[in-house]
């Protein structure tokens, strides 16, 4: 992580660790896990529980005599919905973010045999039994948060019928949903979570860690705890919607407290959500099963992989992080927010090029044909270390069309007809003719002149307030464009989706492909993931799949805030 990176505030959360680290609650350690379930890629929510959790860790790490740690733990109890395609792409988005779990990789599933004997544990101690409702009539003895719920009739089985049951549930000798282990703990509990929850079900699946050893699985409830207790981690932090669970996770530790000798503390914070986005592997998960976008990766998607391949850099989603803090307050985060963290860091790093994406050729009468002049351009108008390039200039040029106008409205800066505007990094150059389309009156070149003795400076006599970006016609290479809008045309698409129909909330112009754009002919070979400043564009990304196409093709990151101002300035500094 960069030195120049801020220091994270003090929130409740760091101000707990703080106070147990001085009282010495835990020895001086402090042990805290990112725990996500390998069933679909991550997203933008668990980048502020990865930032926290493994930013807890090394800031402890960082204090002495204190020991910081944080642990990746796939929290794989349902096999049903898991791949091992997920906990590839788990690994390279919390590595990419910037964290290292070192050697301590974990599965829930690596606890399944000493699960299953905490499990006989509960039985013998009479805090668990098996029951042998079948779903409805467990949702019928549920009750409702009204309505307290009603017992079983197995509750009543003795310890010896229980461990019978659940050691042949284990054995395989009976089918899916015939039984469930359950804890014993008050069914007329006013949180619906503490009606005897269960805590294995019967599943004849295949496992991708552990295959066909086990038909029973715990659930998240039973194994998350009990997992967090064997890692001996200090502090379990999680978000809000768990807040019910805690006395569950309390109720699970304290009863076998004995066998575990220690109980870690869950804490909740509440989850990030994002104007415009939705963020729940569920959901972004239909967005790819129904093809509203090319996967996961989409540069759409609020998913790691898709913000990466958008051209997000880990820096920027780490400052993100930061600046939300953490809280008990929910709140619908503002896209911009996200987006001003981006442009700050690509505005320091990435290198400044030119491209036209809807190109309006020029010919520059003043300039003889096959001249080709190389013309020195900062790659950054603030960072000289970032050196310089070639630009060529050519007979013919490109620039956007919309920098040409024949009925300019006020204020307008760039070329007109019998006007002047100076090409960035280059000349001034004046419009003397419209050449048209004699059928269709479509505009298809301009002719200019230029002054050769404006490279450097503006002509003292004449005011040329106008910038405008081009490429050489003849130098320049073809590339892809995709221009994006988010995703959604609601800001708040989590609360209003519809299983039955959330295409109905996509934006139509989430994306835009412009396939006749110009770039910069060094930008042929730039490397796939580089991220480019295209002048007064806005950022663009090179495409991770796209090396050695033809054409390049860019991904539009992010647009400027205010690119007349930012340039404005810099050419007063020219
Ligand atoms: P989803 O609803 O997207 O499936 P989840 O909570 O079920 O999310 P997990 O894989 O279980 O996904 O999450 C791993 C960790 O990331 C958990 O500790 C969870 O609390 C945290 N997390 C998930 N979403 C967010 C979010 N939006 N904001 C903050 N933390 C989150
Ligand atoms: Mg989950």
């Amino acid at each position: 992580m960069s030195r120049t990176e801020e220091s994270p505030p003090v929130d409740f959360i760091r101000q707990i660790v703080a106070a147990d680290l001085l009282s010495g609650r835990h020895g001086g350690r402090v042990v805290t896990r990112f725990p996500p379930e390998p069933n679909g890629f991550l997203h933008i929510g668990h980048a502020k529980s990865i930032c926290l959790n493994f930013g807890i860790a090394a800031e402890c790490q960082g204090t002495s005599g204190v020991v910081g740690r944080c642990n990746l733990r796939f929290d794989d109890t349902n096999p049903l919905k898991e791949e091992e395609l997920y906990i590839q792409s788990i690994r390279t988005d919390v590595r990419w973010l910037g964290f290292d779990w070192g050697d301590r990789q974990f599965y829930a599933s690596d606890y399944f045999e000493r699960l299953y004997q905490l499990a006989e544990r509960l039985i013998e101690a009479g805090d668990a039994y098996v029951c042998s409702l079948s779903a409805e009539e467990l949702r019928a003895h549920r009750g409702t948060l009204t309505r307290p719920g009603r017992e079983s009739p197995f509750r009543g089985r003795s310890v010896a019928e229980n461990r019978d049951l659940f050691r042949r549930m284990r054995a395989g000798e009976f089918p899916d949903g015939t039984h469930i282990l359950r804890a014993r703990i008050d069914m007329a509990s006013p949180n619906m979570n503490m009606r005897d929850p269960t805590l294995y079900r019967i599943l004849h699946t295949r496992h991708h860690q552990t295959g066909d050893r086990w038909c029973i699985y715990p659930t998240y409830d039973y194994a998350h705890c009990l997992c967090d207790a064997m890692e001996g981690i200090t502090h379990s932090l999680c978000t809000l919607e768990f807040e019910d669970h805690r006395p569950l996770y309390d109720w699970i530790l304290d009863r076998l407290q004995t066998e575990l000798g220690c109980h870690p503390q869950q804490i909740e914070f509440s989850r990030l959500s994002l104007e415009y986005t939705v963020v729940s592997k569920r959901k972004l998960s239909d967005l790819v099963k129904a093809g509203v976008v090319e996967g996961w990766d989409d540069p759409r998607m609020p998913t790691l992989s898709g913000l990466r391949r958008r051209g997000y850099t880990p820096a920027a989603i780490r400052t993100f992080c930061q600046r939300i803090g953490i809280s008990k307050t929910p709140n619908n985060v503002e896209l911009s927010l996200l987006e001003s963290c981006l442009r700050e860091d690509l505005d320091q790093h990435a290198p400044r090029v030119m491209a036209v994406l809807d190109p309006l050729r020029v010919v520059i009468t003043t300039v003889a044909a096959g001249h080709v002049e190389g013309l020195t351009a900062a790659n950054h108008p603030q960072n000289v270390d970032m050196g310089s390039r070639t630009l060529s200039w050519t007979r013919e040029i490109f620039i956007e069309r919309e920098d040409f106008s024949e009925n300019p409205p006020k204020q307008f800066k760039r070329l007109v007809p019998g006007g002047e505007v100076r090409l960035r990094h280059a000349y001034v150059i004046r419009c003397d003719a419209v050449i048209r389309d004699p059928e269709s009156g479509a505009i298809l070149e301009l002719h200019c002149s230029h002054d050769p003795a404006t490279l450097q400076t503006n002509p003292p006599d004449r005011k040329v307030k106008g910038v405008i970006h081009w490429v050489s016609a003849s130098r320049s290479r073809v590339a892809e464009v995709r221009c994006y809008e988010s995703l959604f045309t609601t800001p708040n698409p989590d609360e209003v989706w519809q299983d039955a129909d959330f295409t109905t909330l996509i934006n139509p112009n989430s994306r835009t492909i412009l396939t006749d754009c110009r770039i910069e002919e060094g930008l042929q070979d730039a490397p796939s993931g580089a991220v480019f400043q295209f002048e007064r564009l806005g950022y663009f990304c090179v495409d991770a799949d796209g090396a050695g196409a033809a054409n390049r093709l860019f991904h539009r990151t992010v647009g400027l805030r205010d690119s007349w101002a930012r340039l404005q300035q810099e050419q007063r500094k020219v």
